[in-house]
């Protein structure tokens, strides 16, 4: 079953002459528990994608499916409720603006569930409960956002969204705001969570970072996707010029084709000998 069904989908901002389309015709489903990549160069549309889905900004064309539910002519009302219910959740690039700076790392873990009329107690252990997820110490509770670094600050907002039990999270560039470290341990979480049956759209401008999480990866380029395909295929044999173009400028994947190139190149040379 699909979680999210995208058909179609154009976005455009700004009116008269301003008028400009950041998304055409965009198709992507993403089934129960799959993590779905979405890449492509700042400009893209990746932001507007993720903010058409959740409701933030309206699509000029197209249809939503959100769990089995079409929500595409949704109104702020309807969309402010489906967003209450928790079923989609979203992270975005930076959690010090996603977390209140005033609020404990507990009550900020606490509140999506004491708004849902969760008792006190059972959400202060479920905050604790998906801080382990995350590979947080409970220590960390009783502290404030700013006294965590950036990438712990990110693995708690990433626990916040998966505690009310979604079935999709978006994670706009979720990764691209923390150093190397965190941000390997961020990628860590998300593989971790291919367990836990929630399904991820992990939006990124890097295909390193995407590529090892991913079962499928789309390419989006001036607001259209130009491929969709396996991360596999995308990093093995892309088949779109401009996917091409972002394997081979990916630091952390130009090594293997490099190499498997070198490796042709003997086995041609001493096949010819
Ligand atoms: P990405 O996340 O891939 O960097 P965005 O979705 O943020 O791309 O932006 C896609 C295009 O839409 C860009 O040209 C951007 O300038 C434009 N855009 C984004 N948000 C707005 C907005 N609120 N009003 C007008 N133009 C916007
Ligand atoms: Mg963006």
């Amino acid at each position: 079953m699909n979680v999210l069904e995208v058909s179609g989908l154009e976005v455009r901002y700004g009116h008269g002459a301003r008028r400009k389309r950041a998304l055409a015709g965009v198709d992507l489903t993403v089934e129960r528990g799959e993590i779905v990549g979405v890449i492509g160069e700042t400009g893209s549309g990746k932001s507007t994608l993720a903010r058409t889905v959740l409701g933030l900004v309206r699509p000029s064309a197209g249809r939503i499916v959100l769990g089995g539910q079409d929500v595409t002519g949704y109104r702020a009302r309807q969309w402010r409720a489906l967003r209450r219910r928790g079923i989609v959740q979203y992270v975005f690039q930076d959690p010090l603006r996603s977390l209140d700076p005033e609020l404990s790392i507990a009550d900020s873990l606490a509140e999506p569930l004491l708004v849902r009329g969760i008792a006190r107690a059972e959400a202060v252990n479920r905050a604790e409960e998906y801080l382990s997820r995350v590979r947080l110490d409970a220590d960390l509770l009783p502290r404030l956002p700013g006294e965590l670094s950036g990438g712990q600050r990110q693995r708690v907002t990433i626990a916040r969204a998966l505690l009310t039990e979604p079935e999709l999270v978006l994670l706009d560039e979720p990764v691209s705001a923390l150093d190397a470290a965190n941000r390997v341990q961020v990628l860590r979480i998300l593989q971790d969570l291919r367990e836990s049956g929630v399904a991820l759209v992990f939006i990124s401008h890097d295909l390193g970072s995407v590529a090892g999480v991913a079962d499928r990866i789309a390419v989006l380029s001036e607001g259209a996707l130009v491929e969709t395909g396996t991360a596999r295929q995308i990093v093995a044999t892309p088949s779109h010029p401009y996917t091409r173009l972002l394997v081979s400028s990916a630091p952390t994947l130009r090594a293997a084709p490099a190499d498997r190139a070198r490796r042709e190149e003997l086995r041609a040379a001493l096949l010819n000998s």
